[in-house]
């Protein structure tokens, strides 16, 4: 039996971040299903249950690690719109490189971390 199983799961995608994260908007969707019963919230749940374990037994690894790249990019870019009340963002001039500065430190001087070039910027 359990070979059955190591065979069955052996090639497998499994479980990454996009799907943990799924798996905790699943269980936020079971515990708002208890108060309010709609036909809209049961179908998400039992869209994203679907979903995990689709992804979980997929043998299309590269689509999987696709979506896993895209969840992590949106996670990045919600952590920069959290920061932006308390951050700046700069763009090197040179390099293209974004670089987070703190607000309210008056006129200084930026240097570059990728390619050391200078520019001076209120913050
Ligand atoms: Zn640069």
């Amino acid at each position: 039996m359990r070979e059955k199983i190591a065979r069955f799961m052996y090639g497998r995608y499994g479980v990454d971040q996009f799907s943990k994260f799924i798996m905790g908007a699943v269980m936020v969707l079971m515990i708002l299903n208890l108060f309010f019963r709609t036909p809209v919230i049961t179908l998400l749940l039992w869209a994203g249950i679907i979903f995990v374990y689709y992804r979980m037994f997929s043998k299309n690894h590269a689509r999987c690690i696709a979506q896993n790249q895209w969840y992590l990019a949106q996670v990045r870019k919600l952590g920069c719109y959290k920061d932006i009340r308390t951050h700046h963002i700069y763009t090197c001039k040179s390099c293209r490189q974004k670089i987070r500065i703190p607000r309210g430190k008056g006129k200084i001087m930026i240097r570059c971390p990728r390619c050391g070039y200078e520019f001076v910027k209120r913050s």
